[in-house]
């Protein structure tokens, strides 16, 4: 079984272990199921092949080593961590193929996308300074509508905060976004943080303009870590050829992939065409070890 120490975004570093069939089957099965919360499954797997920290990074309660807390740690941490794995179990990990449906509506053609994980995604550090932060608890700050607005970076639980949010505040997907990662507002009150930024039920403000949402996205953006997601996908008809931007989809990203089930398919195909066109059946003696499927179980 291969392992590996992954540096992450934030600075910390973990050792990981490839993903079981075990994993792989669980995984295969919460996914085909409705009910499973599919982001809850992704961070258990993560949590399952996860074998510890090596550095603590800016994670004052991981200093010393020991249990990984996926909760407590950065967003960014958690994507890197599952693109890591990803690439450590399968052999061909670092092409990830999703599906596509080109947005041009005349168009609309659906095909299957390879990104190279390797290449295409881009990968923010954390800062120094906003380490520093981390590690003693402090807030960041950004001036936006002639308010101070006090932030944290965005924390693998905020998912749940978010959904909480969503439910109370229904419809008011850009405000709640924002709010997940609000701690507070000078001179605005707690219970009209909503109201402020988008000027929705009662309370005394008008909500922000486009703009100033777009910067508060931007300055919470600018100090966090993590894997920008967004991708620039071209359309396979060529009669098309429009290029768009769209958001990376991480269902499919630690299981083996079509591509390679597919390659898998062909290679069988292509061995069983050959073995009958010599019309000699395979030697009894030959095969299973030399597999290249078979070889890497350990
Ligand atoms: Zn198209």
């Amino acid at each position: 079984m291969r392992t590996e120490t992954i540096a992450l975004p934030s600075g910390a570093a973990i050792t990981l272990r490839q993903i079981s069939l075990k994993e792989e089957n669980y995984l295969a099965g919460a996914l085909r199921s409705r009910r499973a919360n599919q982001d809850k499954v992704l961070v258990d797997v993560v949590n399952r092949c996860c074998q510890g920290f090596e550095e603590p990074g800016p994670y004052p309660w991981a200093e010393g080593g020991g249990k990984v807390n996926w909760q407590e740690m950065l967003q960014g941490d958690l994507i890197a961590a599952m693109i890591g794995l990803r690439k450590l179990s399968y052999r061909e990990g670092k092409d990830y193929e999703i599906d596509v449906k080109c947005p041009n509506r005349v168009c609309n053609h659906k095909f299957g996308y390879i990104i190279d994980l390797d290449k295409d995604l881009f990968f923010q550090k954390l800062s120094e300074e906003s380490a520093r932060k981390l590690r003693e608890d402090e807030t960041f700050t950004v001036k936006i509508g002639g308010k101070t607005v006090h932030f944290k970076l965005g924390y693998v639980k905020d998912d749940q905060f978010h959904e909480k949010l969503e439910k109370r505040f229904p419809g008011r997907g850009m405000a709640t976004m924002l709010r997940t990662q609000i701690v507070r507002i000078d001179e605005v009150d707690s219970k009209d943080m909503m109201n402020w930024l988008d000027g929705e039920g009662n309370g005394p403000y008008e909500g922000l303009l486009a703009d100033d949402a777009e910067d508060m996205r931007e300055a919470f953006f600018a100090v966090d870590c993590g894997v920008d997601t967004e991708v620039e996908v071209e359309c396979s008809r060529s009669a098309c050829g429009n290029v768009f931007n769209m958001d990376l989809p991480f269902e499919g990203m630690l299981s083996p992939g079509r591509t390679m089930a597919r390659k898998r398919k062909m290679r069988r195909q292509t061995e069983m065409r050959d073995a009958g066109k010599e019309g000699s059946p395979k030697p009894p003696d030959a095969e299973p070890e030399a597999d290249s499927e078979t070889s890497s179980a350990d």
